[in-house]
């Protein structure tokens, strides 16, 4: 049976390229990127040839990038280091409860620890409001923290604007850019943020490695202690081989990013519509317009996600609902929580993130099976509607 995967919000396949970009690092060349000898030197040209790459993709200059494990570091990163290397100044941070929980959760294990933490409530459609952000802040805040765009349903946050409202206030403005950044134009510029967290696994690169960005000037303390590598901010021997995969990744991504925006928004809202034609009682989640170019996340009345992605998977479709990481608790997810859609509605959500090999017949597919798996759902719940 061919497998159709439409959960690239999860991850993504590494391509090719980066896969043979990344080969050599591994036995030829092998050097510590510290060491001054000539397998040293290779390695220390690959990282900068890497890092101005990825640093390309967000519009930085490379000398603003600290490579991490990933997004959820770079997330712990950039709020941990902003909270801790500026206690002289405060305490508060300002967030939104739809974050991934790699920020949700850092945010709560620094509540535990003396720091208090706001966390901003969402429209109907899943937006932050500015002015709800702006009438947060006290003269305690240090931080902002807001995603570019959420995981589950979608939905694009007014970062420009909420930058705006940080930088007159002088309080640092970070976001999570996992699911934009080689998606859509994430440009750490035009945003205005201090920090922002990249991952290569969400953008066709190697699992294992991201990046924070951090713009010149700004206070943030070290993560890991240890040796004086990434500007002495992150020490540990630097994953050279993930770092090179992730830069052709990045470079790629930037190169496709608007033939592949067109196309993926144009098969998302052909999957949205046939959806929404074919089936009863479904519901569009996050916003109709401000939303990735890949995301379609529907709500299916009278049926769990559960049982939905429990049948599409028998027939080779891989979706989500909910989040990866809470997929396997039955609690309905904090972010359609957050949309304050009733906890059985909210358990009735399906997630499908199309990807650059996502072709129209694939599409098809899926509005041919999805409509007969759910009628024999419906037909045997006890959540039906009878009339
Ligand atoms: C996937 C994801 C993360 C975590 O990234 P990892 O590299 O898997 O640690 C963080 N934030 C968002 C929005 C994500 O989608």
């Amino acid at each position: 049976m061919k497998r159709i995967y439409l959960d690239h919000a999860a991850t993504t396949p590494a391509r090719e390229e980066v896969v043979q970009a990344m080969l050599p690092f591994f036995t030829d060349s092998f050097g510590n990127p510290s060491s001054i000898y000539s397998y040293g030197v290779e390695a220390r040209e690959a990282m900068v040839e890497a890092r101005e790459k990825v640093a390309n993709l967000i519009n930085a200059s490379a000398d603003e990038i600290v490579f991490t494990s990933g997004g959820t570091e770079a997330d712990n990163h950039a709020i941990q280091g902003i909270a801790y290397g500026n206690l002289n100044k405060g305490n508060h941070i300002i967030t939104s409860t739809i974050e991934h929980h790699a920020v949700l959760d850092t945010c709560q294990w620094l509540e535990k620890r003396g720091f208090n933490v706001t966390y901003l409530p969402v429209d109907k459609h899943g937006i932050v409001d500015p002015n709800d952000v702006k009438k947060a802040i006290t003269d305690k805040t240090t931080l902002i923290t807001i995603m570019h765009a959420n995981n589950e349903m979608g939905t694009i946050e007014p970062i420009a604007e909420i930058s705006k409202i940080a930088r007159d206030a002088g309080v640092y403005m970070h976001t999570d850019a996992v699911q934009t950044a080689g998606h859509i134009p994430t440009d750490v510029g035009q945003m205005g943020v201090d920090l922002l967290s990249i991952s290569a696994h969400k953008l066709y690169g190697p699992k294992g490695i991201g990046a924070l960005y951090v713009k010149k000037g700004t206070d943030i303390a070290k993560f890991l202690h240890g040796g004086a590598q990434e500007q002495n901010r992150r020490g540990t021997t630097e994953n050279i081989a993930g770092i090179v995969g992730f830069g052709v990744a990045a470079e790629m991504a930037k190169h496709e990013l608007t033939a592949e925006m067109q196309k993926q928004n144009a098969l998302r809202d052909r999957l949205i519509a046939g959806i929404s034609e074919h089936i009863e009682d479904t519901h569009l989640m996050g916003h109709p317009l401000r939303r990735l170019p890949n995301n379609v996340n529907m709500r299916i009345d009278y049926v769990e996600g559960e049982s939905i992605l429990l049948n599409l998977d028998i027939e080779g479709i891989c979706a989500s609902s909910g989040s990866a990481c809470t997929s396997a608790s039955l609690d309905p997810s904090h972010v359609m929580l957050a949309l304050n859609v009733p906890h059985d509605q909210a358990r009735s959500t399906i997630r499908f993130t199309l990807g650059r090999m996502t072709s129209e017949q694939e599409i098809d597919h899926v509005l041919e099976r999805l409509p007969v798996i759910v009628k024999r759902l419906r037909s045997m719940s006890p959540l039906i509607k009878r009339s």
